[in-house]
């Protein structure tokens, strides 16, 4: 249920509904929008009802939410949400590149790979260093030593970093070193792991899990947004289908109708999406035209030589000639590519 509270209600007003619904027992989610302020009461919509809450002073009225996620709809929170992930907005009016490895595999090539990166005009920079591998007996990362490596590549290039956490124990860890958590594809549905990361201070990009609906992934938002962490950025990387000739299917669907169902921002892998390098770019171009709000992909000094996903990572050409047409694409759209991250503000890092 949402309390609409009336416009230019008082602070005292919303601190006493807050307080009611507390006392009812219900979690209470408070959104200051530009027009209206509204409390998400999440409990047992009939101990609400039978609460005459309208009778307060300050309050409009209860209006149901329909779906079965709350906090991330658009019926909780009209207005878009905008993360910001180490001072880089994801959501707003411009749109933002997330590029790196796949997996940290070496100081040296985290290091050219930021710089080439930053070069051609990335936000952020991404690359594993947990890797949920499909084989055991694959390269796996290189866990707390690959943190460090990005934490470094971070302050000589000026860009947060995006990494995924695999377990609720390793959150802490990893929120110490990133300035975004990546929750992969595979553990959309680990609702620990999700819990856990609602309850860190980072912000979470959250994939779509490869056989999960659209509805099942706002319901793993609504996990890490339950317990107070609004900062959720929803990731489409594709779904499994009959089709073969690719490694998955993008669904660029899921695009507008999850920014339809959602007031969370929405960008799109065309690297795990499609599985081939030569693809990235077209789907790339398209996730933005769909009305994504940036990109993550998959870049690599030398794709042929990666321990993981080598097939689909561009080189820091190809992703220099991707980056014009992303700029082409968001104008066409009306969104132009943010302005390139700010210089670093401390350069220290050990020799590379
Ligand atoms: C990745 O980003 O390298 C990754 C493993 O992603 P996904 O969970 O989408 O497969
Ligand atoms: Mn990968």
């Amino acid at each position: 249920m949402i309390v609409v509270m009336r416009s230019g209600v008082d602070r005292d007003e919303v601190r006493a509904v807050v307080a009611r619904l507390e006392a009812l027992g219900f979690a209470a989610h408070l959104s200051e929008g530009k027009e209206r302020t509204v409390i998400g009461a999440i409990g047992d919509r009939s101990v609400l009802e039978a609460a005459s809450l309208e009778a307060m002073p300050g309050v409009e009225r209860l209006v149901p939410i329909r779906q079965p996620f709350k906090l991330a709809s658009r019926e909780f929170q009209k207005e878009s949400t905008v993360v910001n992930v180490g001072g880089v907005p994801v959501g707003g009016d411009r749109l933002v590149v997330i590029a790196g490895p796949c997996a940290v595999e070496s100081r040296e090539q985290v290091m050219a790979t930021a710089a080439a990166v930053k070069a051609a005009g990335a936000h952020m920079l991404r690359g594993g260093a947990f890797k949920p591998r499909s084989s055991p007996y694959t390269f796996q990362g290189m866990e707390e030593e690959g943190l460090r490596i990005l934490a470094d590549a971070r302050q000589r290039y000026g860009m947060p970093i995006v990494t995924e956490v695999m377990s609720p124990d390793a959150v802490e860890l990893v929120a110490e070193y990133a300035d975004c958590l990546q929750i992969g594809t595979r553990n959309m549905q680990n609702f620990q792991l999700l819990r856990e990361a609602g309850r860190s201070r980072r912000p979470v990009l959250l994939k779509r899990g490869m056989a999960a609906t659209i509805q099942e992934w706002l319901m793993a938002a609504e996990y890490v947004l339950s317990e107070g962490n609004r900062q959720v950025i929803l990731c489409e990387r594709g779904i499994r289908t009959f089709e073969t000739a690719t490694r998955f299917t993008l669904d660029l669907n899921a695009v507008p109708v999850a920014k339809e169902l959602s007031h969370l921002p929405v960008i799109v892998d065309p690297s795990h999406g499609t599985g081939r390098a030569a693809l990235v770019t077209p789907l790339a171009r398209a996730a933005i035209a769909a009305g994504a709000d940036g990109v993550i992909l998959e870049v690599h000094p030398n794709p042929a030589e990666a321990l993981s996903d080598g097939p689909q990572s561009v080189t820091p050409a190809e992703f220099e000639r991707m980056m014009q047409d992303l700029r082409r694409v968001g104008e066409a759209v009306g969104r132009g590519l943010q302005s390139p991250a700010p210089a670093p503000v401390r350069v220290r890092v050990e020799a590379d």
